[in-house]
């Protein structure tokens, strides 16, 4: 089998993969050059972890990741409001682990490549076709990639989804614009946990950060506002936004406005979104995985992967079932229900970073009994305990 897949970032590799290993001819098809791209940090939990470890693209790829046995939740005054362990290690002992995430996708899609995946960069595909014979891309320069089957793994704007159902459900503004970067050396006076995340809920933002072994510290920042307008990212330089972003930490206790005084900026002024629920899955040879399917609000830390779950599931399907239709059909019933509860627990997630100035006052003694109570390491253990098959004999 053929098979076209759009998007080389974390679900399109991973696919190419599992696809390789059950036999399959994959194509990847991304629209980005190799360049290096700007970006921020996140977390693949175990669950994650243990997806890509099926398709043996665990160890290409540890190198890049810091361990990260847990989030460390803070409030605007120092005071510690909850630990939540990020679930279960997997059998060898690794816990979760945080990577940059251009870095963590040109790992995944040298790997893919390096097994054979036909991976090809600077292909940005305009439209999806589906036939009763076979299936088709077709590139912004106007050349056709034929195939048997096309799986849309092109993110959020998916325009696979679209081929799908053009009436798909947009993506939603989750009200946060997202900056991210890296103090070099600031671990020694940061003070934070070790192999932890640490957040602060903040008067005006969200505050995250992660020293690394190297004693850097990465970090990153949630302002609640409206969407960073193109006018507005192209006019604010890189030295306005940090500037801009320490104010957002002065008023608050611990380390974050030092660090980002001291700081990079990686990644500016990026609007975050989510992707509650999509209708219609597949249609004929078209189908979808990851963020072009479920995208949940950042806040969830499970986006990525739910993004390799996905790409473990749908090629043990692709393999196991007698007919297209039967192997997309068993993947949406396999995988449905538990995407939309975890979209739907990272947007409860996000609006906790986005309480007005009233429930602000509240929102510390909320948080300590949320986390005391209700998100909890045994609430948590249905996501990162997960753990998909590829089913090989
Ligand atoms: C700020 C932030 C923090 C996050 N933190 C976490 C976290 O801690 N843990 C976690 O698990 N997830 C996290 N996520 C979510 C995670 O990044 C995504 O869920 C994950 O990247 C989804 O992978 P994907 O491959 O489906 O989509 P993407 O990573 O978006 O990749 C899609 C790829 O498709 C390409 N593409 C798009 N359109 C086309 C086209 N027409 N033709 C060809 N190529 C195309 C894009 O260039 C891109 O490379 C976070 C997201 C954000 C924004």
């Amino acid at each position: 089998m053929r098979a076209i897949v759009v998007g080389g970032g974390i679900a399109g590799p991973a696919l190419g993969m599992a696809l390789v290993a059950v036999g399959a001819e994959p194509i990847v098809l991304e629209a980005a050059s190799t360049d290096r791209a700007a970006g921020s940090w996140f977390t693949i939990a175990p669950n994650g972890l243990a997806a890509l470890d099926e398709l043996d693209a665990l160890d290409p790829v540890r190198r890049y990741g810091v361990p990260t046995r847990a989030n460390v939740m803070v409030g605007a005054t120092g005071s510690v409001l909850g630990r939540l362990p990020l679930g279960r290690p997997l059998d060898d002992g690794t816990p979760a682990l945080s990577f940059r995430r251009p870095d963590l996708s040109a790992a995944l899609m040298a790997e893919a490549a390096h097994r054979g995946v036909d991976v090809r960069h600077g292909a940005r595909a305009v439209a999806a076709e589906t036939a009763d014979s076979g299936a088709a891309v077709v590139l912004a320069d106007g050349t056709r990639v034929e195939g048997d089957i096309v799986i849309g793994a092109d993110g959020i704007r998916s325009i696979v989804r679209t081929a799908i159902d053009p009436q798909a459900a947009a993506a939603r503004y989750v009200g946060l614009a997202n900056f991210g970067g890296v103090t070099r050396g600031g671990a020694a006076s940061a003070g934070l946990d070790l192999e932890a995340w640490t957040f602060v809920f903040g008067r005006r933002a969200f505050f995250g950060g992660l020293p690394t072994p190297d004693g850097d510290v990465v970090w990153f920042v949630n302002e609640p506002r409206e969407p960073v307008s193109r006018e507005e990212r192209a006019g604010t330089s890189s030295t306005e936004w940090r500037d801009h972003l320490v104010d957002l930490a002065r008023p608050d206790a611990g380390p974050f406005a030092d660090l980002i005084a001291a700081g990079e900026l990686d990644l500016a002024g990026d609007s975050t979104y989510d992707l509650p629920t999509v209708r219609t899955w597949h249609r004929g040879r078209l189908a979808l995985i990851g963020d072009a399917l479920h995208a949940p609000s950042p806040s969830s830390g499970q986006g990525a992967s739910m993004a390799l779950e996905d790409a473990v599931v749908l090629a043990a399907r692709l393999r196991d079932e007698a007919t297209l239709a039967a192997a997309f059909a068993s993947f949406e019933t396999a995988r449905r229900a538990r995407v939309e509860r975890i979209v739907a627990d990272g947007a409860r997630s996000s609006s906790s970073k986005t309480a007005g100035p009233i429930a602000r006052i509240f929102q510390d003694a909320m948080l300590r009994w949320v986390f005391r109570h209700l998100v909890t390491e045994r609430s948590t253990a249905a996501t990162y305990d997960h753990r998909v098959s590829l089913g090989r004999a």
